[in-house]
């Protein structure tokens, strides 16, 4: 063997570079289903099923490209009585094809996770091999590009790295200035949806029903990995690229219009609302970001969506994803373990059942067990938030993040989940903590409609528990946030409160603090 290509579960991209100059003689592909790559963080079942799946069509489409594939796939339980070894870890499965094949070298695109590129370059080295790594040309930008844009500065933020972005690839742009005369549409976006006559004929999702490939990985899913959080029933992710660009292209038709307008909004029983549901295609390489905006463009110019909706979901893609993709690889692998506000709590249990009477946690905790999925603001201002607030330990949070979400991929989830919804990084990567009462949610959701609690309330029976703890949050914390101005008018309220109001919410707080790591409350 010449050279030995190797495609990890979320680089399955038909023009990887690993393909330039590409000898069907000599250049093998290798992939391999490895269990550890599920078991590491606790996974949802239908994110091994959506990578496993994702994988052997991948492999069948390289076959038919005439690229020879050496591919493992994870044995049944049946396969196992004569197949056990080397599945288990990336790194056996490698060093086993290295010495099978005896590549002259060894070629991988950057993974997505610190974790596999050690153990890549680790077991390739020991086998007297150098490990090639290639800059991932999916992206926009490079770790490098962002380690230029980050240097020197003071203060991070997606603002001024967006811009340069939109300038540098022309997106959105007239004549040197952002089109429509502003870079931002934010105080057009963000609507919630009225209370009275809630969402209103949301387009269907499209979905796309397990082939037989798909059958027999949920098959073998349900087998080896029963014991994982999630549900299987429910599976229809796109899981080629055909599938993925029929979402696209759904998405462009029926739900761009109306992204931005009810980008933050929540409600009971509707996951999917105006979201485009393509983190997983693109996480998984099976779209390129590039044709994901250009799409959204050419839908702006031909006037089948206004350009608020068009900024705001290119600023998602080409600003959000590329900036914090910059962060993970610049501040890794020290980032995984920041814990600026010392938080130190346990994960409370019902994270991993949805068993709790708060309504907001129950729905989109329920949903994410369902699914796999919830769109943004119920990650950061309700999971998030709650978990902020409650000061619980970033590092509990983040596999929390990692396991249970299909689309999650540790360059994406961590500065999300450390920096952004727990301020772990001290405010690296947003400028505040983002901290809210119960009234956020009433404002944004009709969840608060049938819960137990009061979001107006902090001291009580039934006071809303993200109030009582975002008032103790700011107490906790008010040195710190006092010198942050962007925090000063809430800490201006924090000290109108009367002192013995304070003392009381912080029992309170307290209390529940307890009971949520004791288990006894939910
Ligand atoms: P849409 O709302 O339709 O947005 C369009 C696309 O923009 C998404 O598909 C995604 O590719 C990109 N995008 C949007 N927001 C972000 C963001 N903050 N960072 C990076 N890309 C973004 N996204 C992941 O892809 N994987 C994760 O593991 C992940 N973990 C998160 C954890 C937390 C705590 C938070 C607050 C956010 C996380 N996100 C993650 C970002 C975001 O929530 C998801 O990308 C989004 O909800 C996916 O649904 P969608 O495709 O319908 O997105
Ligand atoms: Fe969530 Fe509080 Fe509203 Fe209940 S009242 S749904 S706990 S924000």
């Amino acid at each position: 063997t010449r050279t030995l290509a190797i495609v990890l579960g979320d680089q399955l991209d038909q023009a990887s570079p690993l393909f330039d100059d590409w000898d069907p003689q000599r250049d093998v592909v290798w992939m391999a289903e490895v269990a550890e790559e599920s078991t590491h963080v606790w996974s949802h079942q239908a994110r091994i099923a959506l990578f496993l799946s994702a994988m052997r069509h991948f492999r069948d489409s390289q076959r038919t490209a005439g690229r020879r594939v050496d591919y493992r796939e994870l044995p049944t339980k049946s396969d196992r009585r004569t197949r056990v070894g080397s599945e288990e870890t990336l790194s056996a499965a490698l060093g086993d094809a290295l010495e099978r094949l005896r590549p002259e070298h060894v070629r991988v695109v950057l993974p997505g996770d610190w974790r596999v590129l050690e153990a890549l370059r680790a077991t390739t080295e020991t086998a007297g091999h150098e490990l090639e790594v290639l800059d991932d040309p999916h992206f926009y930008t490079t770790p490098a590009d962002f380690a230029r844009h980050a240097k020197g500065r003071k203060q991070l933020r997606l603002e001024y790295f967006y811009r340069e972005l939109r300038k540098r690839f022309d997106v959105l742009m007239e004549e040197g200035s952002p089109a429509g005369g502003d870079w931002n549409y934010d105080q057009d976006n963000r609507g919630a949806f009225d209370k009275k006559r809630g969402p209103q004929a949301i387009p269907e999702r499209c979905g796309f029903p397990p082939d037989k490939i798909t059958r027999a990985v949920l098959d073998l899913v349900a087998e080896r990995f029963a014991d994982h959080p999630g549900e299987l029933d429910h599976f229809d992710w796109p899981v080629t690229v055909a599938d993925a660009r029929h979402a696209l292209d759904d998405f462009i038709e029926h739900r761009l219009a109306r992204f931005g307008d009810y980008q933050d909004a929540m409600w009971t029983d509707e996951p999917w609302l105006y979201h485009s549901h393509l983190s997983t295609s693109l996480n998984l390489k099976l779209l390129s970001p590039r044709e994901v905006v250009e799409a959204a463009v050419e839908a702006w110019h031909r006037g089948r969506a206004p350009l608020n909706a068009v900024e705001g979901f290119v600023r998602q893609i080409l600003g959000w994803r590329e900036y914090v993709r910059g962060i993970y690889w610049n501040y890794m692998p020290g980032y995984l373990d920041r814990n600026e506000l010392g938080a130190d709590q346990p994960l409370p249990d019902f994270y991993w059942t949805g068993e709790t009477e708060m309504q907001c946690l129950r729905h989109s905790i329920g949903q994410t067990l369902r699914y796999g999925y919830a769109h943004h603001i119920q990650r950061l201002m309700v999971t998030g938030l709650f978990a902020m607030m409650l000061g619980v330990a970033p590092r509990r949070v983040h596999e929390w993040y990692l396991a249970v979400y299909v689309d999650a991929v540790e360059w994406v989830e961590l500065p999300n989940t450390l920096g952004m919804s727990q301020h772990g990084d001290g405010g690296l990567m947003a400028s505040k903590p983002y901290a809210a009462t119960g009234k956020y949610v009433q404002r944004m959701s009709n969840y608060c409609g049938s819960c137990r609690y009061d979001p107006a309330q902090a001291i009580g029976d039934t006071a809303c528990p993200f109030t009582t703890l975002y008032w103790d949050f700011l107490a906790r914390h008010r040195d710190r946030l006092a010198a942050n101005p962007r925090m000063s008018l809430q800490v201006k309220n924090l000290e109108r409160k009367a002192a013995d109001e304070v003392a009381a919410i912080r029992r309170q707080a307290e209390k529940l603090r307890q009971q949520l790591a004791e288990g006894s409350a939910g």
